[in-house]
């Protein structure tokens, strides 16, 4: 049971009162218990006593002295000031100044020793200290620890000293009538204090182990509940779920092979092999398949989707885009062009009656391979037999918006490809209910892609170099963030860089446009002229980053490409990346951005590993930012964070691991507040079902 006086409004508490409460609102906290949880941002180390010998100005310091004399008078802005004029130990005179702050005059008297922290201004005849701490020592006894001060965030009207105030005046009394939710025995695989004693240690710490230990009793909890929940979901699904048995028997698997260009790397046969092994069964597979740009998931993708049809059942591949998805299935069907597998495509833009033949011909099973973009997941889409769906570039249509393609019978397997590699610690949470395959050798016969940052004064001569690849018979891609220009703005526009390339550099060249805003015919016709080798360059917006594939471009130039996420900008290398030739990519910062001085292009330019780089991503940007998180439909963390709390999230999720292992649904006594804790948060986001 909650105590009621846990649940009580704020108002009621010491030091608040109905003014402070309103501002308290505004930052959540409404009710005693929410008060105790609102933790400290950081913490303000107290600097070392200091003699008044090594004194500086300017600096924060805490020393030991003697109270010399008291002043007090109003100012003409009509604040009151207090004055303390105190000799430090080491000799010099230090004079403490509060403002508005009266009631400390009975505080002191002449002669009382005290420890003053604050900031030193030299006043050139002393020195001088505005709103220091201070606290008073007893008789000669020496000083107690400096305690480190936490440091809440505020809103208008909130001061961070009446906010720490406060806690001081709640925090004691009430963090014991907080419930333990973590067993002992977990807190101590956890190596994590109590919860009584973590709650009164992240508000007032003795010692900034103290509150670290205390902040990594709440990180850890916040990271196992998640995990817990997360590992509930998936036995959930593992359970509730049947698809269709799809085993890849020795006289499949050659024949598949058999259709297949070439000889498959180690991590495409790994990664083939894993597929292999979950449709194999009867519970679903979900499958994350990553693999750097070019790294050949494609092939993967067939391999299952040809698994699939071997045993009679249809599959779905889906794109987010027209222009990747008719890519998709004219690969199939070359591959596919003497065999009875039947492919179609389906798309938003099809005229109605093709679209409603496919519709029909699906529903009818008369069709083994669908591919098609979100126009796939259309009420009025049915199978006969749906057995696998693999979806492309996941990130775009985000993370939880699972296909929810409709089908009679059982679930289809689940295959996610994505060319964003995913940092650990996204992969063992907001993918956590999927299983990794991971492709990180390239197909063999790949030349480097040498890459430049530059400033746009360089334009002219990478222009020049440009050109002589066109007469090496090469190709080029120029991209620019926006599809027109903007009144008042420099940002590179395709259209504005289109006219002006045709009429200067490459006027003799034939140059293509393509971007989001054209139909879907002008796509398709510029996209084969270019893989026809009729567009010599193609100017375009960030649309080619999805999986365009011409080997024989090689040169890219990236304009205002500061604008560009890293993994953004590596998926764009990946284009030209494809062929024999050696690659040639120009990240051009915009007009008054120092590429040298922009740390997203520097590790773009010193990386070309995809993974490193999405670490960095994360590093850079934070966790918040990154693709998927803010979709991912999950609650936000309160204080973990995965950035910065790598390690404590594989503690949780192997110690999570340990709790279902010993008890698959949570049932014994000591586990019933966990428990309780993990459906409260995630129960709705994640639909767990009652029943453990
Ligand atoms: P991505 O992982 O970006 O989707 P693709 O599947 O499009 O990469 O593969 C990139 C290119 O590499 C394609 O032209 C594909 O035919 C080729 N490829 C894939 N696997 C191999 C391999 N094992 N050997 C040779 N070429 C390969
Ligand atoms: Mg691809």
């Amino acid at each position: 049971m909650v105590s009621s006086k846990l649940l009580e409004s704020v108002q009621f508490l010491p030091g608040i009162g109905p003014l402070r409460a309103k501002l308290l609102a505004k930052l959540g906290v409404y009710r005693a218990v929410d008060l105790l949880f609102f933790f400290p941002r950081s913490y303000e180390e107290v600097p070392p006593l200091e003699s008044s010998d090594a004194f500086s100005d300017n600096t924060r310091v805490s020393f030991i002295g003697t109270v010399q004399e008291l002043d007090e008078r109003v100012t003409q802005s009509g604040k009151h000031m207090l004055g303390c004029l105190v000799i430090a130990d080491g000799g010099s005179a230090v004079r403490l100044v509060w403002f508005n702050q009266p009631f400390r005059k009975s505080d002191l008297r002449s002669g009382l020793r005290l420890v003053a922290t604050g900031v030193l201004r030299s006043t050139g005849l002393h020195w001088e200290m505005t709103q220091p701490q201070i606290t008073v020592i007893d008789g000669d006894e020496s000083p107690a620890p400096q305690k480190p001060l936490p440091v809440y965030s505020l809103t208008e009207g909130l001061k961070q000293s009446a906010t720490r105030n406060m806690m001081r005046l709640s925090v004691p009394a009430l963090a014991g009538l907080v419930e333990e939710v973590l067993p002992e025995a977990v807190r101590e695989r956890l190596d994590v204090p109590p919860v009584d004693i973590a709650l009164r240690d992240i508000h007032l710490p003795h010692c900034l182990d103290d509150a670290l230990r205390a902040q990594r009793r709440f990180k850890t909890q916040e990271l196992l509940v998640l995990q817990l929940a997360i590992a509930m979901q998936r036995s959930q699904r593992e359970q509730s779920a049947k698809s269709p048995r799809c085993e890849p028997t020795g006289k499949i698997h050659a024949r598949i092979l058999s259709r297949l260009r070439f000889t498959l790397t180690g991590d495409q046969q790994n990664a083939i092999a894993d597929i292999g092994r979950d449709m194999a069964a009867e519970v679903p597979m979900n499958r994350l398949l990553q693999g750097d740009v070019g790294s050949g998931k494609t092939v993967v993708a067939q391999y299952a989707m040809l698994l699939c049809v071997a045993h009679g059942f249809q599959a779905a591949l889906m794109a987010p885009t027209e222009v990747l998805a008719r890519q998709h299935a004219d690969t199939l069907e070359r591959s596919l062009a003497s065999s009875r597998v039947r492919v179609a495509l389906l798309i938003g833009s099809m005229p109605r009656r093709q679209r409603q033949e496919i519709i029909d011909q699906l529903a009818a099973g008369e069709i083994d391979l669908v591919v098609g973009t979100q126009a796939l997941l259309a009420e009025d889409v049915e199978f006969r037999s749906l057995g696998l769906v693999i979806v492309d570039e996941q990130h775009k249509f985000g993370v939880m918006q699972r296909a929810q393609l409709r089908t009679e019978f059982s679930q289809p397997h689940y295959l996610v490809l994505s060319a964003t590699p995913i940092p650990r610690t996204i992969a063992m949470t907001v993918f956590g209910d999927l299983d990794v395959s991971t492709i990180r050798q390239k197909p063999p016969g790949r030349s480097a892609v040498h890459t430049y940052v530059a400033s746009p004064p360089s334009l002219d001569s990478w222009w020049k170099f440009v050109d002589d690849q066109l007469k090496l018979g090469r190709q080029a891609y120029v991209i620019a963030p926006r599809v027109s220009a903007a009144d008042g703005s420099e940002i590179a526009s395709a259209e504005g860089i289109h006219q002006q390339l045709s009429g200067g550099p490459f006027s003799r060249r034939h140059v293509g446009l393509l971007h989001g805003r054209l139909t879907s015919e002008e796509k398709e016709a510029v996209l084969g002229d270019f893989a026809r080798g009729d567009v010599e360059v193609l100017v375009a917006t960030t649309v080619v980053e999805v999986g365009i594939d011409v080997p024989n471009a090689t040169v890219m130039t990236i304009l205002d490409a500061n604008l560009l996420g890293l993994s953004q900008l590596h998926q764009l290398r990946g284009r030209i990346s494809r062929g024999s030739h050696p690659g040639f990519v120009c990240a051009i910062a915009s007009a008054g951005c120092d590429g040298t001085d922009n740390k997203r292009l520097q590790a773009f330019e010193k990386s070309d590993d995809g993974f490193e780089l999405a670490e960095m991503d994360l590093q850079m940007r934070g966790p918040g930012d990154l693709l998927g998180t803010s979709q991912s439909g999950l609650p936000a963390l309160r204080i973990a964070n995965l950035v910065e709390d790598a390690s404590l999230l594989e503690l949780a999720r192997d110690v999570a691991g340990e709790i279902l292992e010993d008890d698959p649904s949570l049932s014994h006594p000591v586990l019933q507040k966990l428990l309780k804790q993990t459906r409260t948060r995630y129960g709705k986001a994640m639909q767990l079902s009652d029943v453990g």
